[in-house]
């Protein structure tokens, strides 16, 4: 059941609904979860929560294998929007290319290989109807994942929150926001996106629901250890200036350190015990070398950033557009 969204309003109508699902070489898993979207629609339908049926918005992001010839033959089938991108952006930028294609009240992204349980958008649309514009889908377990990942994952969010910004604990990218959310969202023009934490800046009522993440369906994780990790300096260096205040911090410390032991070093020299010292020498000269060379590091990486900004590059380029022939009732601008 939804948390968070307390209404005593009487519920919103009901909404047309868009899933938005970013693919990246995913031929294996494309049949089994059009499969399972269909039945999601079906479920949806029967329950009277979507007057018509979902759009489904599969976004290409370069693949090399069948994946978009699976969605052009979907799109042929059925409802069915395929967005092809250039070339592969990346996740985030696929996503995004998915969700500014949408036109339905809400919508929801999910990935690809249902790790994401297709039932809880239901819970969504209640949540909706109750009120919500943006309803989060938060992993009640982590069990699917790996060790190594649960404790990464958890340090990460730590780190985040000691940072000064506050994610959703095991909120990944499945979520459902309303127009109103989307037009917001759209008005962030920021070229590194991290959107689980520019979807948190844009405020408005919003609640978590929870589920269980199963294991992929098929095919192998599309996030290497390279893109996860490029992933997670993006949500540190894009809502916090905090580490360069950290590193300022540290050189203040080291220089008040500096002065004692110059101090020292002084009364030593007029006192007639002059050290012969070498590890005083070599020890701080390492130590303030490795200090600098991170503290350049952590400077230049906001740097590099203001650096992608500036350019104002798309953030995503689009081959091809595969319009789903159904069209909604209320059409936005
Ligand atoms: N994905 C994408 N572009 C990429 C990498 C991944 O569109 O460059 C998609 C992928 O097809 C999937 C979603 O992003 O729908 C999440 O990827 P994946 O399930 O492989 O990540 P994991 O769950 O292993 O973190
Ligand atoms: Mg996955």
């Amino acid at each position: 059941m939804p948390d968070g969204v307390v209404s005593v309003a009487p519920l919103r109508a009901r909404p047309t609904l868009a899933i938005v699902v970013p693919c990246f070489n995913e031929e294996a898993v494309l049949h089994t979860l059009l499969a399972r979207l269909a039945r999601l629609n079906e479920d949806l339908l029967a329950s009277g929560r979507i007057a018509e049926p979902a759009e489904i918005i599969l976004v290409d992001d370069g693949s090399g294998d069948a994946t978009w010839e699976i969605i052009t033959s979907a799109h042929l089938a059925g409802p069915v929007t395929g967005i092809r991108l250039s070339r592969n952006h990346g996740h985030q930028r696929a996503l995004l290319a998915g969700l500014m294609q949408a036109r339905a009240d809400v919508v929801v992204s999910m990935d690809a290989d249902l790790q994401d349980d297709p039932d809880v958008v239901a819970d969504m649309i209640d949540a909706y109807r109750k009120g919500a514009e943006i309803v989060y889908g938060v992993r009640a377990s982590r069990a699917s994942d790996s060790r190594f990942k649960r404790w990464t994952a958890r340090g990460y969010y730590r780190l985040l929150a000691m940072l000064g910004t506050e994610l959703i604990p095991d909120h990944a990218d499945f979520r459902l926001m309303s127009r109103r959310a989307l037009a917001a969202l759209s008005g962030f023009e920021e070229t590194n996106l991290f959107l689980r934490g520019l979807v948190r800046e844009i405020g408005f009522a919003s609640c978590t629901v929870h589920y269980d993440r199963t294991c992929r369906t098929a095919g192998e994780s599309k996030y290497s250890l390279a893109k996860m990790l490029a992933l997670a300096f993006e949500g540190i260096t894009s809502f916090s200036v905090r580490p360069l205040r950290i590193i300022a911090l540290v050189g203040c410390v080291i220089a008040a350190l500096a002065f004692i032991m110059a101090g020292y070093s002084l009364f030593a020299w007029a006192a007639g015990k002059t050290l012969s010292g070498w590890t005083s020498v070599v020890v701080p000269m390492y130590l303030l070398g490795g200090l600098h060379l991170i503290a350049l590091g952590v400077i230049g990486e906001y740097v590099g950033k203001i650096y992608h900004e500036t350019k104002r590059r798309p953030r995503f380029i689009l081959d091809e557009v595969r319009p789903s022939q159904r069209k909604f009732h209320e059409v936005a601008a």
